[in-house]
């Protein structure tokens, strides 16, 4: 048995090296076909064994890899490096075992980062509570409208694995990472990366908000052009200052206000840049206008700006930034307009699956007949509610956990007629449509932005926002 434990410094010689893979899985099955291809003896562990299990490992030890199923709980004799998969939790006896043996645990991302060739392409890095997935398509259109190979990966369709020992080529990878993915990436050293806000999520599988935050703040460690934060979440500036970084690498925060020296941020509709000019001091460079940025919500001009930000760390021209800006559409159920029925826009964000994203979804409208509630998962609603208040011509709620919307309703927007439909069933969609539209009037937003997970009522957002849709366009026929 090789005693010789996997470190970080090591140079990686896999043949004959002893690996555990926690977890069959979108990650597990490709880090241990890649782990074997390179000569190691690859072990997966996975707690489940259903037929779906079986089937993969059966696959898997067709070419060789030993498959553990029903145990993913004790480290296989002889192992000298976890990989896991990022979703796995800290706490698991796996990895207290496995850090009492002083192995390394590796998440997909770290082993994507230790796997690639010496040319490869840099990342520039994106994580926050979110906004992750349309900052990083954003900025691999800007990347794109330079001229420059690249593609949108990590958390996102993609995996890092695929896209670092792919046939491809790219010049710089636009790289979206989750806090999980963090957790697990020891390594990583981006290019640039930033972090585009902080409030609390997943804070079960951190351990507390501390935790969670620290985990963000890995992706500015060892950057060496820029760490970019959110001048309007000091908590992302906070972890620029803890982070430790290469020499001359620079702090540069975005801001919807008017920027300072190494900002950027909007001046009189006009996206600037304060940082990547020439005598920052006295200059500013226009990038693009306000109206480029679709959907121009003021998050998403947040967003917008994040991306900018990376693409001008790497060199990118401000033209690209406009022309990427310009070509970009956000993926489905985005703040996505469906259709305007008698004067009344309906927009569908049912990715705004917790406060904070319903929060930012609530504050792009005036007045707004808002659709919301589902699985809280542990959430408050005081500070959204409290925020959002004076915007609301109505409420009409859905789900599971509705009662925690509707208290806080009462508590601090009383005088808003709140629908509460009291039901949970797949079709209740189509009633809270039909009850937004009586209580919205010409000029309102029907909002559906749930600050809720869907998994109560369908089988994902995607599901809950086609819902919406159909139920809209329902309401455009019988008025038609
Ligand atoms: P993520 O990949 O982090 O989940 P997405 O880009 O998919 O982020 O956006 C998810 C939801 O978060 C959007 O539907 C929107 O409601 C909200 N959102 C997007 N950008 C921001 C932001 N910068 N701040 C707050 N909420 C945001």
């Amino acid at each position: 048995m090789g005693s010789r434990k996997v470190t970080s410094s090591e140079h990686l010689d896999w043949q004959g090296k002893h690996v555990t893979v926690a977890g069959l899985g979108v990650s597990g099955i490709p880090a241990a076909k890649a782990l074997h291809a390179r000569g190691a003896h690859v072990t997966v562990v996975n707690d489940g064994d259903d037929a779906r299990a079986r089937e993969q490992a059966a696959e898997l030890e067709a070419l060789g890899i030993t498959v553990r199923l029903g145990d993913g709980a004790t480290l296989p004799e002889g192992a000298e490096l976890v990989v896991t998969a990022p979703g796995w939790k800290p706490d698991k006896p796996l990895f207290t075992a496995a850090r009492a043996a002083g192995l390394e645990i590796w998440g997909d991302v770290e082993l994507a980062w230790r796997l690639r060739g010496p040319d490869a392409a840099p990342w520039l890095a994106i994580t926050g509570t979110n906004g992750k997935t349309t900052t990083t398509q954003m900025l691999a259109s800007i990347l794109r409208a330079a001229g420059l190979r690249t593609a949108a990966v990590g958390n996102i369709g993609v995996s890092l694995l695929d896209a670092v020992l792919g046939d491809e080529q790219y010049d710089v990878l636009a790289v979206e990472l989750s806090s999980y993915q963090l957790h697990w990436a020891p390594s990583l050293r981006a290019h640039s990366a930033a972090v585009l806000n902080l409030a609390p999520d997943h804070l079960d599988w951190h351990g507390s908000m501390e935790a969670y935050a620290a985990d963000k703040g890995r992706v500015y460690e060892g950057n060496r052009v820029a760490c970019v934060y959110n001048v309007a979440d000091k908590a992302t500036e906070d972890l620029v200052r803890e982070a430790d970084v290469e020499e001359g690498c620079r702090a540069i925060g975005f801001t919807l206000g008017t920027p300072g020296p190494s900002q950027l941020g909007v001046v009189e509709g006009i996206l600037v840049d304060r940082a990547f000019v020439e005598d920052r001091h006295k200059n500013a460079q226009e990038l693009a206008e306000v109206s480029d940025v679709n959907p121009p919500a003021p998050h998403n001009i947040a967003n917008a700006l994040a991306a900018a930000a990376l693409a001008r760390a790497f060199g990118v021209p401000a033209r690209a930034v406009r022309d990427g800006l310009r070509d970009f559409t956000p993926d489905a159920h985005r703040i996505a307009h469906v259709a305007d029925v008698d004067s009344v826009a309906y927009v569908d964000d049912s990715k705004a699956t917790n406060t904070h994203a319903a929060e930012a979804s609530l504050a792009a409208y005036e007045s707004i007949v808002w659709i919301a509630g589902g699985l809280a998962k542990g959430a408050t609603f005081d500070e959204l509610v409290a925020k959002s208040a004076k915007r609301l011509r109505g409420v009409v709620l859905i789900g599971q956990d509705r009662a925690l919307i509707r208290e806080a309703l009462a508590r601090h927007a009383p005088e808003v007629p709140v629908v509460d439909l009291d039901r949970t069933d797949t079709g209740a969609m189509l009633a809270a449509v039909q009850e937004a539209s009586r209580l919205a009037v010409a000029g309102d937003t029907v909002l559906l932005a749930p600050a809720c997970a869907s998994m109560d009522m369908f089988a994902n957002y995607n599901k809950r926002g086609e819902a919406f849709a159909e139920a809209v366009r329902g309401l455009a026929g019988a008025g038609a």
